[in-house]
């Protein structure tokens, strides 16, 4: 079959590799009919992310029909079509059976590498489930590939940052960073039906398309963001800020930016090992400050394909590239220069 595969730091190449095959009890195998690039995948290939090892298949987002399951799979069955979790839970330890499966321990994710689980993506004509009654779920037949895709990973992973920012009706709300989560954020923030929501880039594009799911766009290179804010929620700030970025500036801005007693929801992925942080307005100001950490797609996507059911949320909107899979080395580096805001893939 063909497949995208990771070469080496920086380099990626299309080629023929064997169909996988049924390996453990649990597993399904699914032919993609859909798959897209992410973000982390450029981490994953620049190293950001480590554990790759050459020949290792890329790729965490995918929809397709299922060709065989292992008799230990009792929620699906051949022919069935289905969506993938990025994530692979365990499914039966502490955290898992609290429904807290992103903190997992035993987490894999797809085409990640050795230290998640050595598990091959879904870039490719098939791709090996494990664990499939946890880390697939149905879709149904009224729902094109496109617009379920992305529930299950950056829909429901803006989904999640929602959730934790505990939005509340009428409220006022930010979304630091409109890029493909930044523009999920702003769609999945509107479920709690918030009066206000500020959309903050630089990028004129997405913050256009930030504009048209509702937002009031702020372009950061024109004004000092928190200052604008507070001019426009009556000097308080916003009630909660959905932090989208991942870089220490952002962070800093969104505790400036959110009201005394306020919700910083943080899903920007942060690397930094340290950061200077100003205690003594963080306490005063009494920001509830949460980190996300890796989403939980397996325990919210119901919620958010309902979402998206409902027609209250249309996360395909932000496809900007369609092409076949033996284009994809093209499509990552017009991901990778920001001249494409997402780009899905035919195997
Ligand atoms: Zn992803
Ligand atoms: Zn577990």
């Amino acid at each position: 079959m063909r497949a995208l595969l990771f070469k080496d730091f920086g380099a990626i190449e299309l080629a023929d590799v064997p169909k996988p095959g049924l390996e453990e009890p649990g597993d399904a195998l699914v032919k993609v009919t859909t798959t897209a690039i992410c973000g982390s995948d450029l981490h994953v290939i620049n190293g950001r992310i480590p554990g790759m090892s050459p020949g290792g298949i890329l790729g965490h987002e995918f929809i397709g029909v299922i060709e065989e399951v292992t008799p230990e799979v009792t929620r699906f069955a051949e022919g069935d079509r289905v969506l993938g979790s990025f994530m692979i839970p365990c499914g039966h330890c502490w955290y898992c059976t609290r429904r807290l499966y992103s903190r997992c321990p035993d987490n894999r994710v797809f085409g990640y590498g050795a230290f998640l689980g050595d598990v091959n993506g879904a870039q490719a004509e098939y791709v090996r489930v494990p664990n499939a009654d946890l880390a697939l779920h149905t879709v149904d037949p009224s729902m094109s590939d496109e617009r379920a895709l992305f529930a299950g990973d950056i829909f429901t992973t803006a989904y999640d940052c929602a959730v934790e920012a505990r939005i509340e009706k009428g409220d006022s709300i930010a979304v630091v960073g409109c890029g493909p989560v930044g523009l999920m954020a702003v769609q999945a923030a509107r479920a709690f039906e918030p009066a206000t929501i500020f959309a903050i880039d630089t990028v004129s594009q997405r913050l256009e398309m930030a504009q048209t799911f509702g937002a009031v766009p702020i372009d950061a290179g024109d004004c000092h963001v928190p200052s604008h804010i507070q001019d426009h929620t009556d000097g308080r700030g916003v009630d909660a800020v959905l932090e989208c970025v991942g870089v220490v500036a952002a962070l800093l801005d969104s505790i400036d930016m959110v009201r005394a007693g306020g919700h910083v929801s943080v899903i920007g992925v942060h690397s930094d090992p340290e950061l200077v942080l100003p205690l003594n307005i963080t306490f005063v100001k009494a920001v509830d400050l949460k980190f996300c950490g890796t989403a939980n797609i397996v325990g919210r996507w119901d919620d958010a394909l309902g979402l998206v059911a409902s027609g209250k949320a249309d996360p395909e909107a932000i496809i900007s590239h369609r092409m076949n899979l033996s284009d994809a080395e093209r499509g990552y580096e017009l991901f990778a220069a920001r001249q494409a805001l997402k780009v899905v893939l035919t195997p």
